[in-house]
């Protein structure tokens, strides 16, 4: 199969005017000018979307399928109150509601073009919806809730969720991680229980860290409003302690959690210092823009992510905080959210650079890609490569193509999105 569309943005390579991509079993077989293409490749079906830009399917570098049902829970709401919130929704689910959560979320993202994803998941079905949809993920075993009460029993399930999630793997483009929540809803032990079965099952990391300046305050004072809520459920000898006078970061740090195959979600309240160890650690943070609005967190240190040489990328976070999840709309926010940070001073700096249109888009694919370990098999369109493609429309051919879809494009525009050279969405 050829597809044929008026601009091919291959991330890795310029854009390809009147271009194509040679499919052949769910892979890129070639990409180039289309006349070219048809005429090295006589008889080959060709399907021409008109107006339209071509490029990879996005990624999302921090997501919750099982959420996917929660969208009634998006309502600006203080941060520790909306935990307690979404507990009491998890409460009411049983396995199957979780899996057909998580089925729907998939759909979600083909509309929103998201054709591969971190993922979080505590029911653990996050992996059976990715795994039959053909999708590539990175889905991280969640781990919250644990203090020395019911540690032993926690770690029996966890290891048994994480040997059952072994299983799975070989189905697709399917990577296992663990997720230890926070480091607000485990106890010091679990942490260092996480940590060890992280080393052990060789699976990679990803925690929310400073969603709030509440959590930085439990950990460093044991006081707060998160302190307090928290307080009520779970025994936590950081707050027992009246605090550890450290940061979060550096509290994970010290428990050895914060490596290089880190990506701490959200980062919102991360100090100078604490950025300059991630990124001396080679930790990454998944920035989440809607969700931190909605939930009056913060906004990212986004200009110090970039200063530091901090790797970071997007992330749509569940719909109990995110109904849209739409990374363009992501994208735009934080390039204003940097705008807002470098002030009138600078604008054409080496820092707003780092968020112009062209590496926005490469941050949403080719970026988000190499973050999670999928480079070699995703995110640009390159011979080899899955063909994972969204389709756009593409009306305003005068433009360059990078600054119309950062200035102008939402998932709206996306008429199809293509999974393994299959159409999965068309508008
Ligand atoms: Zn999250």
């Amino acid at each position: 199969m050829i597809y044929a569309a008026d601009i091919i943005l291959p991330i890795s390579n310029p854009p390809i005017a009147n271009g194509a991509v040679l499919v052949t079993d769910g892979r890129i077989n070639a990409v180039g000018v289309k006349d070219e293409l048809l005429a090295a490749n006589p008889g080959e079906e060709v399907t021409e979307f008109a107006d339209a830009i071509l490029m990879p399917g996005l990624v999302n570098l921090h997501g919750h399928l099982e959420c996917s049902s929660f969208d009634f829970l998006a309502k600006p709401t203080p941060f520790s109150e909306w935990v307690g919130t979404i507990i009491q929704a998890g409460l009411k689910m049983q396995r199957d509601d979780w899996l057909s959560a998580s089925r729907a979320g998939v759909k979600k993202y083909f509309v929103s073009g998201i054709t591969c994803t971190a993922d979080i998941t505590r029911s653990g079905v996050g992996l059976q919806a990715v795994a039959e949809a053909g999708m590539p993920a990175l889905v991280y075993l969640e781990a919250v809730g644990i203090d020395d009460r019911n540690l032993t029993d926690a770690v029996v399930d966890l290891l048994e969720r994480v040997k059952s999630a072994q299983s799975i793997l070989g189905v697709g483009d399917i990577k296992v991680g663990l997720s230890p929540h926070s480091v607000y809803s485990l106890s010091k032990s679990a942490l260092k229980v996480c940590n060890d079965i992280s080393l052990e099952y060789g699976l990679p990391l990803s925690i929310h860290l400073t969603e709030t300046q509440a959590e930085v305050e439990l950990i460093c004072s044991g006081t707060g409003s998160l302190a307090s809520t928290i307080g009520k459920k779970m025994r936590l000898e950081v707050i027992k302690q009246g605090g550890t006078g450290k940061t979060p970061a550096y509290y994970l740090n010290d428990l050895g959690l914060v490596r290089d195959s880190l990506i701490a979600a959200h980062g919102v309240w991360l100090s100078d210092r604490d950025i300059a160890l991630l990124q001396e650690k080679g930790s990454a943070v998944a920035v989440c823009p809607t969700s931190n609005e909605l939930l009056g967190s913060g906004e990212a240190p986004i200009k110090q992510f970039i200063e530091h040489g901090l790797e970071f990328g997007l992330g749509t976070d569940s719909p109990a905080s995110n109904p849209d999840m739409d990374l363009f709309v992501e994208a735009r926010k934080a390039r204003a959210i940097l705008e807002k940070q470098l002030g009138q001073a600078k604008p054409q700096s080496e820092v707003s650079a780092a968020l112009s249109p062209k590496r926005l888009i490469e941050m949403m694919t080719l970026g988000a890609a190499r973050i999670l370990g999928f480079a070699d098999d995703l995110g640009s369109i390159d011979p080899g490569k899955r063909a994972d493609f969204i389709i756009l429309n593409h009306q305003d051919t005068a433009s360059d193509p990078y600054d119309y879809l950062i200035e102008t494009a939402s998932k709206s525009l996306i008429s199809q999105t293509i999974l393994s050279g299959n159409i999965v969405y068309n508008r």
